[in-house]
């Protein structure tokens, strides 16, 4: 199959094109036509599987031709580690530019007040690690109840890590009529609470 069979917008085929993707992965494949439409997804699946393009490609549809309000972002990613939030950004920017949504980076070990600054002057999408997240939202730097797309990115790493509290208040200042995808390498009981309270009827991709 090809990428231009899906409902994707051209600016983001275009991107594709310029960086060799011709071709969707597996997990592409099997949940882009559902998260298109709009369809919650749980993806079983690690790095290397392409489940970035998954969850960024149907986040990214949504957000072409909209305007976040300043720090109110429309679009959330939730990562583990600094490295990863870094690599999310990173992968998402050349397609988040083509639909000129603007990305911020959340992370701890970096200049809060920067990262205040950024979502002050408007986002479309966060990509964050739950902490600093967290933190700015208590500072009243960023609001997330326009938040319609949301993604958790091994999530069973994020719970290992202990943060469960905090991506459990996260998600409870998120409108529950939005969309919502979680990727985890495994599903243990940690990341079943979390399927169970957050992803309603998802499409379900495991390797
Ligand atoms: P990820 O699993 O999202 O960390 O992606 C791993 C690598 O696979 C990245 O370098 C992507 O650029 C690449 N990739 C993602 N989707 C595809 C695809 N459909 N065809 C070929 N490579 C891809």
């Amino acid at each position: 199959s090809s990428f231009s069979e899906l409902d994707l917008p051209e600016r983001l085929l275009e991107v594709l094109q310029r960086q060799g993707l011709t071709s969707p992965s597996a997990i592409q494949a099997e949940t882009l036509p559902n998260s298109l439409a709009g369809r919650d997804v749980l993806g079983r699946s690690q790095t290397g599987s392409g489940k970035t393009l998954a969850f960024g490609l149907p986040l990214l549809t949504r957000l072409e031709g909209r305007t976040a309000q300043p720090g109110s972002p429309l679009a959330l990613v939730l990562a583990p580690t600094r490295e990863l939030a870094q690599q999310v950004t990173e992968a998402l920017t050349p397609y988040a530019r083509s639909v000129r949504a603007r990305v911020t980076t959340v992370v701890g070990g970096m200049s809060l007040s920067r990262q205040a600054q950024s979502l002050r002057r408007g986002t479309e999408l966060v990509v964050a690690t739950p902490g600093r997240l967290r933190d700015l939202v208590e500072r009243g730097d960023c609001r997330l109840d326009q938040v319609g797309t949301t993604v958790l990115d091994e999530a069973d790493q994020m719970t290992d890590m202990g943060f469960m509290p905090q991506v459990t208040a996260i998600l409870q200042q998120i409108p529950s009529d939005g969309q919502r995808m979680l990727f985890s390498a495994t599903l243990d009981r940690n990341v079943d609470t979390l399927v169970r309270r957050f992803l309603h009827d998802p499409v379900v991709h495991s390797v």
